[in-house]
């Protein structure tokens, strides 16, 4: 292995965010095409929001889209423990230290005077920071307050005519003045970090390499390099990929529909192409195609051809990707992937057998967007028809003497010697001649008889899957109940 080292570290107060998986993916992919090491770390230092269900969601997450990891939660590793509320001592050595130092201080300001001095400053139309009181504070009174059980957070300090840069190995060097900035918290009166900080602790304490993340994070930048060389640790390159926006170009929300990775497997869409999907959303591949198998995007992936400009979740394009895919799954496979839907469906799985059942679901290859589809699509196969779709059945009127039409047809098929596809379709075809139609004549009812819908498979393909009984039953059916006569 190379000693690139990256992580994902979500927060577990959530499921895992169709935002979250893109940048999973980029560092997993940078990992698998670098030789590296891909490390999974659970930053749940907020309490009151982090919940073990999330942590698990986003496990599964990440292992629906196909993605292992070296080292983290379920996989182990030298450099653990992966979860941060496991590694509150470290955070605190490491804030110690930097107290001793003379870098860091307690603060025991209270959030009413911290609470007082923001709305002063905010009237005074002053920009809102604080003010460095307890840098005054001497270390053995520090030490006697602290004693006394006063509350005190750590803080760094921070000088503010600094100006930090870095070559982000995505938008190029970065230059940010400190000025905004005030005394870093590092760790908080409950002995909880500071997401800035402890992010510090454990990617140097994980030996990572490369921190790849979400634009959104570049102002953290400059306060974890600040934190970084106070420590002396040795600072990782930094990447900012850009962000997701909706087609209307604002940040991915609810708003715009579904960003939870798990509703996307639940709503048909296939890992692979969702994996495929999201790829693209922030990068382009050298040659410029869209479609590309894991092992393809391995090869190609490289941080250079991360785009600056913001990228767009385009619903339409992610299920036209999954309709390639869809098309492009050998059958056995196909009908794999389609079961749990059809497990839910109404009469499933009937009569057929299990070859009747991979042709069936075979009749829609070409037709799914998403696999759910084809609950709605196939229904009929699993239950007669009890109701005609309008269109089908004005259509089906226009043929001359349908009832005798459709007699015919019935007898027809039950004469048959073998009902397979081009036998049904010679049957058709001489009911169509011997009665002087065109084949449409006889084609639209007796589709809408056997499905009861005017779209569909080829009827011949349906017809054949369906088998004779079925085929002959509905006809029956149908003309039982005379909607020519309405
Ligand atoms: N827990 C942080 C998040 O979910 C991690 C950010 C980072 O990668 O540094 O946004």
């Amino acid at each position: 292995m190379s000693d690139i080292r990256v992580r994902f570290a979500p927060s577990p107060t959530g499921n895992l965010h169709v935002g979250s998986a893109r940048t999973a993916i980029f560092n997993w992919l940078f990992a698998r095409a670098n030789g590296g090491a891909f490390i999974l770390r659970i930053e749940d230092t907020d309490t009151t929001r982090s919940k073990d269900e999330y942590t698990r969601s986003i496990l599964d997450g990440l292992r629906w889209l196909g993605m292992d990891w070296d080292e983290g939660p379920e996989a182990g590793g030298d450099l653990g423990p992966y979860f941060q509320a496991q590694r509150l001592h470290l955070y605190s050595e490491a804030a110690e230290k930097l107290v001793a130092e003379g870098k860091a201080y307690r603060c025991f300001c209270s959030t009413e005077r911290l609470d007082a001095l923001r709305n002063q400053q905010q009237a005074a139309g002053l920009q809102t920071r604080y003010d460095a009181l307890c840098r005054g504070v001497s270390p053995e009174e520090a030490r006697r307050r602290k004693e006394h059980g006063e509350k005190y957070v750590i803080r760094l300090k921070i000088d503010t005519n600094q100006i930090v840069e870095w070559d982000d190995l995505c938008k190029g060097r970065i230059l940010i003045t400190t000025e905004l900035l005030d005394d870093l918290v590092l760790v908080k009166s409950g002995g909880f970090p500071m997401y800035n900080f402890a992010v510090v602790v454990d990617d140097t304490g994980m030996k990572i390499s490369h921190v790849i993340r979400g634009e959104d994070h570049i102002s953290n930048t400059p306060k974890q390099i600040l934190t970084y060389r106070a420590l002396g640790f040795p600072q990782p390159a930094f990447g900012h990929i850009p962000m997701i926006l909706g087609t209307d170009r604002s940040k991915l929300s609810k708003r715009h529909g579904v960003t939870n990775v798990i509703d996307y497997e639940k709503a048909g869409f296939l890992p692979e192409a969702f994996f495929n999907f999201l790829t693209l959303l922030g990068w382009s591949p050298p040659d410029e195609q869209e479609i590309h198998t894991r092992g393809e995007l391995v090869s190609l992936f490289s941080l250079d051809r991360v785009v600056s400009h913001a990228a767009i979740f385009d619903i339409e394009k992610l299920k036209w990707m999954n309709l390639q895919y869809i098309k492009a799954l050998p059958a056995e496979e196909l009908f794999a992937r389609c079961e749990p839907f059809l497990r839910s469906m109404d009469g499933y799985p009937g009569q057929y057998t299990p070859e009747e059942l991979l042709e069936l679901v075979g009749l829609f290859r070409e037709r799914m967007n998403v696999l759910t589809e084809i609950t709605d699509r196939a229904s009929y196969f699993f239950k007669d028809p009890d109701s005609y779709d309008e269109k089908g059945l004005k259509n089906a009127l226009k043929t001359p003497d349908l009832e005798a039409v459709m007699n015919e047809l019935a007898t027809d098929l039950e004469q048959l010697s073998a009902f397979t596809h081009d036998a049904v379709d010679g049957v058709v075809r001489r009911l169509a001649e011997r009665r002087c139609v065109g084949a449409g004549k006889v084609i639209h009812p007796a589709r809408l008889s056997v499905s009861g819908r005017s779209d569909g498979p080829g009827l011949f393909e349906m017809m054949n899957v369906l088998g004779r009984e079925r085929c002959v039953r509905r006809i029956k059916k149908f003309l039982e109940k005379r909607l020519w006569s309405r």
